[in-house]
């Protein structure tokens, strides 16, 4: 019998440090003096506690960024020595890669798989692209006036708030800090209170890659009337930059209005994966399954409308089924497992609460449907669940559920499939599977929104923009997209006049 190695659990000294708010350059305490537990989603076992940051948090952090950014060394080093100390935060991650991949397996979930191929490297290749753009950030000189020497000056904004959320806590940590301290910006991160672990842990090595005091604050806590909401509304923060659910980002938009505080948003999405009959199906079956099911479905461009040609509709659907129904389901800390828990308790119910309306919709359940009983009852899981027989008008198929759920709509025709992929309040992303390269291309141009993949799924790439159309946000991450949204250009005028 083979013998199962245990994996020592790396993160087990950092558990048991105090889990305090990074602000200044020092961890302290927060003002609020109230602590807050965060829970692992497979056990739903107290992880450990974490300094809950309020309001006079928030102040004291937004006080030390401007501080660092208007006074601090920060303003004063070279675009070189900045690009080095983000190459020294990215060696440093990658040096305790798989530290942070348990870490964020404790404290989210996801396979410990996805952590340490997906989640982890990708943040390391965010940190190194963005430490690239920082010598090469540049304005331009415009001669159209001879009495005039007219050139513009890239700017960072200055003190930028970012509040994340807790699908991928430390790659989205990774897609905000990277692209605002390349352009020089200095910043408060606020991380998810569902998995606030990664964050600090970063934070810690912000400190030895040698950012000066005051550049990175990083604040745990809450959302509404909390940390979240205090940072949203300061006068004396230049930007927030907020990835969460389409709720939340209006109440941003409206703190915002205080200063009229530059937004970026990445908001939710309710996808249309489209699969015509002359595609290759099984290539297809498998894009719809990680469409849908990487990351138990919380991904905000996940594939959770699935339009089937009714030609290949039955062949497609008994092939996912069958693939679907063997999906090891379990911890994400077991190296076999393919799907986990949901984050939390709530997010758990949620989806639940969506599975119930859509059967009380009318939609046939093809599998999963419900929580897993046994071992897994304790976590909080749901098992992957497909819905046939779904209209494109239904609750199920127009509100983002942000689980494991697909819902299946059969089409005819190029029309009628444009017409309901676009008849959605979201616009983050799509898919077509299709041999027929015009028809491809012709729907990629059709479809609202930001990301269109033909023949795959879930594609990403730090040099290629990602955001939303509609209520799917706005602004562009990644890529020199970024850049835009950390800078303000100033013309100089300068009369060349005798
Ligand atoms: P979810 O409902 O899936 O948890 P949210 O959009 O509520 O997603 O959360 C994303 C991030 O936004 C978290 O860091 C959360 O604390 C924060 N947040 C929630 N509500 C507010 C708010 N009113 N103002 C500012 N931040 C908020």
């Amino acid at each position: 019998m083979a013998v199962v190695q245990e994996k020592p659990l790396l993160c087990k000294d950092f558990l048991a440090r105090p889990k305090q708010l990074l602000i200044d350059g020092k961890f302290v305490d927060a003002e609020t003096g109230n602590m807050f537990e965060t829970r692992n989603p497979a056990t739903d076992e107290v992880l450990c506690q974490v300094q809950e940051g309020g309001k006079a948090d928030i102040d004291k952090a937004v006080k030390a960024a401007r501080k660092a950014f208007e006074h601090g060394k920060w303003r004063k080093i070279t675009a070189t020595q900045r690009a080095n100390m983000m190459l020294k935060l990215a060696d440093l991650v990658e040096k305790n890669a798989d530290e942070f991949a348990q870490l964020e397996t404790l404290d989210n979930g996801k396979p410990i798989k996805e952590s340490r191929y997906f989640d982890i490297p990708a943040v390391v290749e965010t940190f190194r692209y963005y430490a690239g753009w920082c010598t090469k950030l540049e304005g331009e000189t415009i001669s159209n006036n001879p009495d005039f020497f007219t050139y513009t000056l890239r700017e960072p904004i200055g003190v930028v708030g970012q509040i994340i959320p807790w699908n991928f806590p430390l790659l989205m940590a990774a897609w905000k800090l990277g692209p605002a301290l390349a352009c020089g910006n200095t910043l408060i991160l606020k991380p998810a209170e569902q998995t606030p672990l990664s964050a600090l842990r970063l934070g810690e090595l912000v400190l030895e890659a040698g950012f000066p005091e005051g550049v990175v604050n990083i604040v745990t806590g809450f959302g509404a009337n909390s940390a979240g909401e205090a940072l949203s509304n300061h006068m004396d923060v230049d930007k927030i930059a907020f990835t969460g659910e389409d709720k939340t980002g209006r109440e941003i938009v409206k703190a915002s209005a205080g200063n009229l505080k530059r937004v970026s948003l990445e908001l939710g999405g309710k996808a249309p994966n489209i699969v015509f009959a002359d595609a290759d199906i099984d290539a297809a079956v498998k894009g719809a399954i990680m469409g849908i099911f990487f990351n138990q479905g919380q991904v905000c461009c996940a594939g959770s409308r699935l339009f089937l040609d009714k030609k290949i509709h039955d062949e497609f659907m008994s092939k996912l089924t069958e693939r679907v129904s063997k999906m090891r389901q379990g911890n994400g800390m077991d190296e076999s497992t393919q799907i986990g828990p949901q984050v939390s308790r709530e997010q758990q119910e949620r989806v639940l609460k969506y599975i119930g309306i859509a059967k009380g919709e009318g939609a046939a359940v093809a599998c999963g449907g419900d929580a897993p009983a046994g071992d897994l009852a304790k976590g909080y899981f749901v098992k992957p669940t497909i819905f046939t027989g779904v209209h494109n008008d239904m609750r199920i198929a127009q509100e983002e559920v942000f689980g494991p759920v697909l819902s299946v709509i059969p089409f005819e025709g190029v029309d009628d499939v444009a017409d309901q992929a676009n008849k959605i309040a979201f616009g983050l992303s799509g898919a077509v599977w299709t041999s027929d390269v015009k028809k491809a291309h012709k729907l990629a141009a059709r479809i609202k929104a930001g990301t269109v993949w033909v023949n795959t799924f879930n594609m990403l790439d730090v040099a290629v923009p990602f955001g939303g159309y509609k209520m799917s946000g706005y602004g562009r991450e990644l890529g020199k997209h970024s850049i835009d949204l950390y800078t303000n250009i100033k013309s100089v005028w300068v009369n060349l006049q005798d």
